[in-house]
């Protein structure tokens, strides 16, 4: 969640390559070669080298310079099971950590930048490090696109948040404002009206993108008040948001909007660059997993968490994806992987 309480962060990554990243490499020279090789270090690839370190796969996790992912931004969580008093999102993911390295997970905190998909073992490159493996799960998450004024950014994590299914609880009793013109900036503010005494809508067009259905709801919804037209020009408050500006992008003018609490819901940005060219994405970005399982368009690799969820974006949900994708992955190795030579299946990206 999003007011900090001074809770002491747990120290689990390093923003810089680790010196271990740089050292992996066999005595023989030869790339490291892994069972399992994992990318990202948040709920769902740290759940997914749990299940793959106690089933003995020994994976390697390649987690990102953003180590732990989302959480780690966050100071209470109060709706992950199992800790009835809430948990700070660093506290939280550093046991994450924890108990994947008990059971032997190797977890390096570097970025992939570039991967070779086309031929079996599957190669990844990271901070100038080859690593190789006979299965792959991509759980790099997603990142909440933001307004990227100064005010925005001191506030995140007192009153300001980008998700209301984390956070609303927080807000109750307050006024409240939303930002976006889509569907998920609607259910965001029909959502927050269980908590907040009114809700208002800041969208910077003068009609919504949304669909017809969502623009009805939150219109006639006795909560909701609309401000189209207007673009917020700065987040008001010193140690806690107590307003905001809004500048009207039709015509000149301004006006301050005392709130409580403000949520942006301009969008997400999937973190999948670096596989871009081998596994498909919709038309969002998002990429795409075969049915009702975790596999990708190739045999061997597996997607988890809000790289592709952009439903849910929960840390339970996150976390439930990585513990499916170490399953599917370790089920696909005792059949069909780790032998093969032959290319990687591209029938389906092709
Ligand atoms: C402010 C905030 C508050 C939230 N509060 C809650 C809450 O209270 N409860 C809740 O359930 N959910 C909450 N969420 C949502 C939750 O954080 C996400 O749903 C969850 O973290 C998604 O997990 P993930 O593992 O899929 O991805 P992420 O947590 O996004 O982790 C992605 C990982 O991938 C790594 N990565 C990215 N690119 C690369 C690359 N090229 N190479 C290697 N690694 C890479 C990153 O370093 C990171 O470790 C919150 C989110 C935010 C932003």
């Amino acid at each position: 969640m999003t007011m900090f309480t001074g809770l002491a962060p747990i120290q689990i990554g390093v923003a810089e390559p680790s010196t271990n990243s740089t050292s992996n490499a066999s005595a023989s020279g030869e790339p490291e070669h892994a069972r399992v090789v994992i990318v990202g270090s948040g709920p769902a690839g740290l759940t997914a080298a749990i299940y793959a370190a106690r089933a003995n796969l020994s994976p390697v996790v390649l987690g990102g310079y953003e180590a732990g992912g989302q959480l780690m931004t966050t100071s209470e969580i109060e709706n992950y099971p199992g800790f009835p008093d809430g948990i700070g999102g660093p506290e939280l993911m550093g046991l994450f950590r924890t108990q994947a390295e008990r059971f032997g997970a190797r977890v390096l905190d570097v970025d992939v930048d570039r991967v070779d998909f086309g031929s079996r073992p599957f190669r990844l490159w990271a901070a100038g490090v080859e690593y190789r493996a006979d299965a792959v799960i991509v759980a790099t998450g997603a990142s909440a696109l933001w307004l990227g004024i100064e005010s925005e950014t001191r506030l995140r994590g007192h009153g300001v948040s980008a998700c209301a299914t984390c956070d609303g609880f927080f807000f109750r009793d307050k006024e409240i404002a939303v930002v976006g013109g889509g569907d998920t900036a609607l259910e965001e503010a029909l959502y927050l009206t269980r908590f907040a005494t009114k809700v208002h809508i800041v969208h910077r067009r003068g009609s919504f993108r949304a669909s017809k259905i969502m623009i009805a709801r939150a219109s006639e919804h006795p909560k909701i008040e609309l401000h189209l037209n207007r673009t917020v020009a700065e987040v008001v408050g010193q140690d806690r948001v107590e307003a905001v500006q809004l500048s009207r992008t039709d015509e000149p003018g301004e006006e301050t909007l005392p709130i409580g609490g403000l949520f942006i819901a301009i969008g997400h940005r999937p973190n999948g660059g670096a596989f871009r060219e081998w596994l498909p994405s919709d038309e969002t970005g998002y990429l795409t997993v075969d049915g009702e399982t975790t596999e990708s368009a190739i045999d061997g690799i597996f997607i988890a968490g809000d790289l592709h969820d952009h439903r849910y974006r929960q840390a339970i949900t996150a976390a439930g994806e990585g513990a499916r994708a170490a399953i599917d992955a370790e089920r696909w190795l005792e059949t069909a992987g780790a032998v093969s030579d032959e290319p990687a299946t591209l029938a389906a990206v092709l």
